[in-house]
């Protein structure tokens, strides 16, 4: 057992391990924790009280989950002077699976962001994002209940890999010359220049996970989102590179769109995935126009990014919008959002965000009776229109609670 200076290994719990390249997950399993700043305080508490009652719930005691408290953001710099303490990655690294409150970006900090930060030291490649509408939340939309997608955006290149000069700089001056003289460009010497890489390693691993998920869970398509009309050898290689994943890796479990029609007649074949692409800005209208025809989306870093706020806008906004950073075993769970200061230790904030991360934390542990129980008890205390603020500004007639209130409520409704 590693020996922490701040981290107190709870007693009665046992550490995932990777058995055979799979998780092998105890009934015991230690998971690492960080509260969060700000409204992570709020929502922890609510979210692992009802986490318990779930597991407690569905498992009358054999599963029960050992949270073992790891310290980043304000908290790790009051214990130990620094905002990502080493011992609190090798804790996630060697646990596997964590769930993760909002941190504050410190300013001057010598970093960019420290969610980024965490997800580039443990490698999370994967951005998983689930979007989809609880009954009775307000929406911009006639039809919410037609989007229910599964977001997997690449999470370490394209923007996110940040190779990006000035203008005026002696570098951006020396990039210039040398892709102007020697690539024969015409780019304006009073430009900034960014580069975006995208790799086969990247996409196939990203590509890879998202049809992997698509025939766990059974769901009926994966869609390469690109911008390969315009950007050739890096959008459209991503798709490229997807479908060469998808026919050789998966072969007899997927149908691409081109062959539903050459060799099925437009009828999917049962118990198979279809594969197909889009270019990103039709994406956009088609997750309008036809959100029911989409399932898992796998997407570059940015265009992900963007479409992953538009959807999530579809179905109620931040405090519905879960996520988690998944890379080759390790899964970072948390909500979308941030700290919200405005509205830290008030008790108001709505949890619904990082407790749905946390059920996606529990469907990676296979733990799907707890996650299921919760996912019904938050639609019937919805039902019930009794909500947190932000909900109930877009609902009529529901009555506002607080955080606490709200999660006390879910406990009552899980059946
Ligand atoms: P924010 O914390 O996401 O909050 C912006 C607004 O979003 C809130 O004022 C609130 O809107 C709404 N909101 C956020 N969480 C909500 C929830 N659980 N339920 C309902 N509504 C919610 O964004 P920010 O104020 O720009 O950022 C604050 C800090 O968080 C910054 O330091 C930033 O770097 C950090 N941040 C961290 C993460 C992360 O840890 N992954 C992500 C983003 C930002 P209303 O006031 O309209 O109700």
């Amino acid at each position: 057992m590693a020996k922490y200076k701040h981290i107190v290994v709870p007693p009665g719990g046992k550490p995932i391990t990777v058995k055979n390249k799979k998780l092998s997950i105890p009934d015991n399993p230690i998971i690492p924790v960080i509260e969060g700043d700000g409204i992570g305080r709020d929502i922890m508490k609510a979210t692992r009280r009802v986490v318990d009652a779930a597991v407690e719930k569905s498992y009358q005691g054999k599963k029960r989950i050992a949270w073992m408290d790891v310290y980043a953001g304000e908290r790790a710099n009051d214990l130990y002077g620094e905002w990502l303490p080493k011992e609190t990655v090798a804790a996630i690294k060697s646990h596997y699976v964590a769930l993760k409150g909002p941190l504050t970006t410190p300013i001057g900090g010598g970093f960019r962001s420290l969610n980024v930060t965490m997800r580039q030291v443990m490698n999370l490649y994967a951005c998983v994002r689930p979007v989809r509408w609880f009954r009775g939340v307000g929406s911009p939309v006639v039809h919410p209940e037609k989007l229910n997608v599964i977001i997997f955006r690449e999470n370490t290149e394209d923007v996110y890999a940040g190779i990006e000069w000035r203008k005026g700089t002696k570098e951006v001056k020396k990039v210039i010359t040398w892709l102007n003289k020697t690539m024969k460009t015409k780019i304006r010497a009073d430009s900034g220049v960014g580069i975006k890489p995208i790799s086969v390693t990247g996409t196939k691993r990203l590509v890879r996970k998202a049809i992997n998920y698509a025939l766990d869970r059974k769901r009926s398509s994966v869609t390469l989102v690109h911008k390969g009309n315009i950007m050739k050898y890096t959008e459209g290689a991503f798709r490229d590179w997807g479908y060469e994943v998808a026919k050789k890796e998966f072969r007899s479990k997927i149908v691409t769109e081109d062959e539903l029609w050459s060799k099925h007649n437009g009828q999917m074949p049962a118990g198979k995935i279809l594969i197909k692409d889009r270019i990103a800005d039709s994406m956009f209208q088609q997750v309008l126009t036809r959100s029911d025809e989409y399932d898992v989306l796998a997407t570059p870093n940015l265009n992900g990014d963007y479409l992953s706020d538009a959807c999530a806008a579809q179905v109620g906004g931040l405090g519905m919008a879960p996520g988690a950073n998944i890379g080759d075993y390790i899964g970072l769970f948390e909500a979308t959002h941030g700290t919200a200061p405005k509205y830290a230790d008030k008790d108001v904030i709505n949890p619904g965000s990082l407790i749905l991360s946390a059920v996606m934390m529990l469907e990676y542990l296979g733990w799907d009776e707890a996650a299921a129980m919760i996912e019904g008890a938050v639609q019937k205390t919805i039902d019930n229109k009794t909500v947190t603020y932000d909900l109930e500004r877009q609902m009529e007639g529901a009555t506002k609670i607080g955080t606490s209130q709200y999660a006390t409520n879910i406990i009552a409704n899980m059946a």
